[in-house]
């Protein structure tokens, strides 16, 4: 069997086991497939360059053309300006979010799946190409400009997270649907270009519009609509608060605007294993 056959047959396998250790809550497990898994991953950057870092192969593959020293100097830049910022914002109080988001509140899930949906359209994405479905954990993938495929997933005690998690979502499948077409499609000009430029279309929609009280000024008189349970005393600038709340969260996809940055260089950390 070829090295990188038995690799994807083996990182299916992974994938597996982290949904099986998340059920029953059981990372032990999980670990010994996680120590292999970073075995082959070091294994296949020895194959593409035996002479770097596998660090800095991966870094190459995801994004392109990046000196892994920028990208340490970037984070440098982000920690010394952030850590100050943080630490003043902790002093600060949270504001209450518990008549928005709360265990004791249930928003029925067909109604939150019809809500992002004809979000998602709004905002631009091409239904008639695509498909909006649940997972464990959002993603945006597909074989084509032309059959985008992403998802989302919804928490019947939270409206926003599902919601968030479109907009994040749609940033990344506008990009691939922005792609050329013909003559240019399935060249490589027609490739998205790296990770990175990926992720800054799906932060664009998530943190600077989705965040914003512009958008809340528009979207909130139609989520009190869509929910009538929702206190009608609530402006945007309620939800604005909340939405903002800054809160340290081991759940990447949960992480703040605030604290977002910091918890990658700490998993940059990780992954150069100092
Ligand atoms: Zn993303």
């Amino acid at each position: 069997m070829s090295f990188l056959f038995f690799f994807f047959f083996f990182f299916f396998l992974v994938i597996f086991s982290c949904k099986q250790a998340k059920k029953a809550n059981d990372w032990q497990k999980f670990c010994p497939i996680l120590k292999e898994l970073i075995e082959l991953t070091k294994q296949k950057c020895k194959y593409i360059d035996p002479h770097a870092a596998p660090y800095d192969v991966c870094v190459d593959m995801y994004e392109r053309g990046v000196a892994p020293k920028r990208i340490a100097e970037i984070f440098e830049q982000v920690k010394k300006d952030l850590v100050p910022l943080i630490e003043k914002v902790k002093t600060k109080p949270i504001p209450d979010s518990s008549w928005l988001i709360g265990n004791n509140l249930s928003y029925d899930i067909d109604l939150q799946k019809k809500f992002s949906f004809d979000l998602a359209k709004e905002l631009g994405f091409d239904m008639n190409h695509a498909r909006l479905d649940v997972s464990e954990h959002p993603f945006t993938g597909g074989a084509h400009s032309t059959d985008v495929r992403m998802t989302t997933r919804y928490k019947l005690t939270d409206p926003i997270d599902g919601l968030m998690g479109t907009v994040h979502e749609t940033g990344h499948a506008l990009y691939e649907q922005g792609r050329p077409g013909a003559p240019y499609a399935d060249l490589p000009v027609s490739d998205a270009l790296s990770m990175g430029v990926h992720e800054s279309q799906s932060l664009l929609w998530e943190r600077m519009v989705a965040l914003s009280e512009p958008f809340w000024t528009h979207y909130w008189p139609k989520l009190q609509v869509a929910f009538p349970s929702l206190p009608r005393e609530k402006t945007a600038a309620d939800v604005y608060r909340v939405v903002n709340i800054s809160r340290p969260s081991f759940i990447r996809v949960e992480a703040d605007e605030l604290t977002y940055p910091l918890r990658k260089r700490k998993r940059r950390s990780y992954s150069r294993g100092r």
